[in-house]
């Protein structure tokens, strides 16, 4: 019962929803129009991006109410969210996970690792840049990227 009270007493914790982002969405997100099923892809990352999608679906930023989902399998999947630097051992599982989207398939590089390597670039385990490996139709700026900055890009490709 003391959980009840204290759902009561929180309410609602959701930011309110912002204005729609402006920008372009890659063509074929018109085909996904609405709800869009997202994989992730962990390629290489410190986890501080990790830390931030998980904010980005959760109650407070809550990426679902713009029809954003996680799901398990890329099979499931309408795009890949990907982050960090994609290191020599996840280049061909990054490359299989992204065959494994049926199309049309898009893909997110998430932070600054994932765009051009980062911090990380120059390391002698990194193969590349995510773009380096599978093609990129979004990217997400930072290091590591704000919930808000990865719920527009979200939103861009749901068109809500
Ligand atoms: S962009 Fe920053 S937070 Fe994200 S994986 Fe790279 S170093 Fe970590």
């Amino acid at each position: 019962m003391s959980l009840w009270r204290k759902i009561r007493k929180t309410g609602r914790v959701a930011e309110p929803a912002p204005e729609r982002p402006t920008g372009e969405a890659p063509p074929e997100a018109a085909e996904l129009r609405g709800s869009v099923q997202f994989r992730h892809v962990d390629a290489g990352s410190c986890s501080g991006c990790e830390v931030e999608i998980g904010s980005a679906f959760g109650p407070v930023y809550d990426a679902e109410r713009y029809g954003a989902r996680l799901v398990a399998s890329p099979r499931h999947a309408d795009a890949l969210l990907v982050t960090g630097p994609v290191t020599r051992n996840m280049e061909v599982p990054l490359r299989r996970t992204y065959e494994a989207v049926p199309q049309p398939r898009l893909v997110i590089a998430v932070g600054d690792c994932a765009r051009d390597c980062g911090v990380f670039a120059g390391a002698y385990g990194v193969a590349g840049a995510v773009g380096d490996v599978v093609p990129v139709d979004a990217e997400v700026p930072g290091c590591p990227p704000e919930p808000e900055a990865i719920v527009a890009a979200l939103r861009r490709l749901t068109g809500r």
